[in-house]
């Protein structure tokens, strides 16, 4: 008779940005590089401008109101249109696409945490990201070999927190039981979402100690990631 398997959490699906990968770094980075290109000196009031510019757009991703290309379009046009700078949008927007997949790097703990899971669980990286901008930083920073499931939004035309994300990763990773799968994530409107409408596991990474919503489905919260271990591989 086969034995049940020991382990909680055989199959991790991980979000990148802001998860294992300092998005903040990496978006500081090259934001600066790509004003710098255009000859702007540039200060934090161009990247608090560009933040309000994109926060709604990233709104109007997640409820499928716009895609990613616009999306990068539409927030350096708006950085042009509301400070007034001297630049080239549709260059900038690319460039930046560019210095994302090489700024930056993993967040403290990232990688021990992949090294420790991936000996004994199938690891899938599930992003609402740029495919351009991921593949880049799986190759700067050494990450393709852990995942042997990779889900990109905007590659397959379906974001979390919709199903049909979903439904590619579990192709990908031969149809897993559902109960063995836990989703890690920052996000509560695309991570967790996304976890509780397909009947997943969902682990909340908060390292902020954001208000804990009271919302059924959030199986695991956590402020730290060396602490997924332990809720991936039991005590
Ligand atoms: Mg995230």
């Amino acid at each position: 008779m086969p034995q049940a398997s020991p382990i909680p959490f055989p199959v991790v699906l991980f979000d990148l940005d802001h998860t294992l990968f300092d998005f903040e770094g990496s978006k500081r980075i090259a934001f600066a590089n790509v004003l710098e290109a255009e000859g702007i000196v540039h200060n934090q009031s161009h990247l608090d401008a560009f933040e309000k510019v994109e926060r709604p757009l990233w709104q109007a991703l997640e409820s499928g109101e716009l895609t990613l290309e616009t999306l990068n379009d539409r927030r350096f046009n708006g950085l042009v249109e509301t400070t007034g700078l001297d630049a080239d949008p549709a260059r900038m927007a690319a460039s930046y696409l560019e210095w994302l997949g090489k700024s930056g790097g993993l967040l403290p703990g990232a990688r021990q945490l992949l090294d420790t899971l991936v000996e004994k669980c199938a690891l899938a990286l599930v992003s609402n990201g740029y495919g351009q901008v991921q593949r880049s930083r799986m190759t700067n920073f050494d990450l393709g070999h852990y995942f042997s499931a990779v889900t990109i939004s905007s590659e397959i035309g379906a974001a979390k927190p919709h199903p049909s994300f979903f439904d590619h990763t579990f192709a990908q990773l031969g149809y897993p039981s559902k109960e063995q799968v836990l989703v890690v994530g920052d996000s509560l409107s695309s991570d967790i979402a996304g976890a509780i409408n397909y009947d997943l596991a969902a682990c909340w990474f908060n390292p902020q100690g954001l208000e804990h919503p009271d919302k059924p489905g959030i199986d695991f919260v956590v402020s730290e990631l060396s602490e997924i271990a332990e809720i991936v591989l039991g005590p």
